[in-house]
């Protein structure tokens, strides 16, 4: 079937469901292929929970009108979605970067929701499904969306612009992480630079890449393109349409910002921590600005959001003061992580470090590095993990190692921590929340 007549059939039928455990009635179920399953034989379970039509790949499933026939199942996905993006004439933010992508994010949202009808990225479904996915629960009464492509190799922001189709768009951060897959941090860069390219050619008229101007990569990334319209953000350029400046981080931070030419300093106090989410909230302040919220509508979205699912977010125990941070972590967020907590005023703070997964090659420097960085500030530190510990200086003189997250939890019943600032931070696969309750 060709994407125009899968269009008209997603127009009458404008729900997508890809779980036949989660059937929406009268959706169209599209039948993924999955690591260790081939939806194509749960076609007939979605047409009996209430699926108006399945999109199958595999014509021995074809077994009545509902079954629509299609070449492969995730192409027609994202061609339907890419078709679906073209008939909108809403601006859509594009946004992928090495750090804080989910964050900013949530923070363009919370903005832009002030004002508009908004559709976002729901979570983390930022990839070649998740895209997709998500421009098809845009409808006709959406003002804006704002859509997060993540990436570990080449080509795939490219793809990913191509159905998002951003008019506006920005890069967080280019950074130390899938250095696996991208093939070295020069490769991140031209990875996470198809975003740049995409908005450089021009597709929309009113085509806007926002940068941090206080990033030098992005900075010399940008400057290698020729963009019609690209406007900074940042905390000393003058060029900036939004300037921001950290007034506080303790350990939430407060900061003023104010907009290009005037006098009024505007002062907003985050849920965020962590003195890198300053980019992130100016970027969202210079988007707001850009598409003509007020001052107030940006604040009001700024301090309204939250941080979820441990994402430097701040938890208070009765004895200690955590910064949840174990959603993640590369070299580059580790290293904003222990900076941030050396600046936070407080007398005692502890640093609770997992390995940081997928470093390919440069696993044992990178984890080395962090080590003396976390050695060097005033905190007791614990690492935690076989990456880490395989790095133990030798003879230890400061910190402790353990090797499984099982075994710091021991210890940590053993010694517990108390009238502390604590963050915990690691890859995902090092279940760090497991840790929280000892605080
Ligand atoms: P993913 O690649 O998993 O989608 P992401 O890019 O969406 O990650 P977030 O989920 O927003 O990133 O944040 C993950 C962690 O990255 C945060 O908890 C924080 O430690 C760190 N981080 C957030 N913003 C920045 C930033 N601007 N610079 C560096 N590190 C950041
Ligand atoms: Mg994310």
């Amino acid at each position: 079937m060709t994407t125009d007549k899968l269009y008209d059939m997603y127009l009458k039928h404008p729900v997508i469901s890809t779980d036949t455990r989660r059937i929406t009635p009268g959706s169209l179920f599209f039948a993924l292929k999955g690591d260790k399953f081939d939806a194509n034989t749960f076609a007939a379970q979605a047409i009996a929970a209430g699926a108006a039509y399945a999109v199958i790949d595999n014509a021995q499933y074809k077994v009545g009108e509902e079954y629509i026939l299609v070449d492969d199942v995730l192409t027609a996905l994202q061609d339907l979605a890419r078709y679906h993006r073209k008939q909108l004439q809403i601006p859509v933010v594009g946004l992928t970067g090495t750090n804080g992508k989910t964050t900013t994010k949530e923070l363009i949202n919370a903005v832009l929701s002030q004002h508009f009808k908004t559709q976002a990225t729901q979570g983390n479904l930022n990839n070649h499904i998740g895209v997709p996915l998500t421009i098809l629960t845009i409808d006709s009464t959406h003002q804006a969306a704002v859509i997060e492509m993540g990436a570990n190799h080449q080509k795939e922001i490219e793809f990913l612009s191509s159905i998002a189709n951003p008019s506006l768009g920005l890069i967080t951060n280019v950074g130390k992480a899938h250095l696996e897959g991208f093939g070295g941090v020069e490769g991140v860069k031209k990875g996470k630079g198809e975003l740049y390219d995409y908005l450089a050619a021009r597709h929309h008229e009113g085509s806007v890449v926002f940068v941090n101007s206080d990033d030098a990569t992005l900075m010399q990334m940008a400057a290698s393109r020729s963009f019609k319209h690209a406007i900074y953000y940042g905390t000393q350029n003058k060029d900036n349409l939004i300037s921001g400046r950290l007034i506080e981080n303790s350990p939430h931070l407060i900061l003023e910002w104010w907009q290009r030419g005037s006098t009024i300093k505007h002062t907003v106090k985050s849920q965020l921590t962590g003195v890198y989410n300053l980019d992130n909230i100016l970027a969202a302040i210079a988007i707001g600005t850009h598409l003509g919220l007020t001052p107030a509508e940006i604040c009001k979205g700024i301090e309204g959001y939250q941080p979820k699912n441990n994402r430097s977010q701040i938890v208070q125990t009765a004895t200690n003061t955590l910064i949840c941070d174990y959603y993640n972590a590369n070299p580059s967020s580790m290293a904003v992580a222990i900076d941030n907590i050396d600046k936070i005023t407080a007398d005692k703070k502890v640093l609770i470090l997992g390995d940081m997964f997928e470093m390919g090659d440069e696993a044992a420097t990178e984890h080395k590095a962090i080590i003396e960085k976390a050695l060097s500030i005033n905190a007791e530190t614990i690492f935690v993990g076989k990456e880490f510990y395989q790095q133990a200086p030798q003879p230890l003189k400061a910190g402790a190692f353990y090797k499984t997250t099982e075994d710091a939890i021991s210890a940590l019943q053993a010694n517990p921590v108390k009238n502390a600032t604590v963050l915990i931070k690691g890859s995902r696969g090092m279940a760090l929340e497991k840790l929280v309750e000892l605080f």
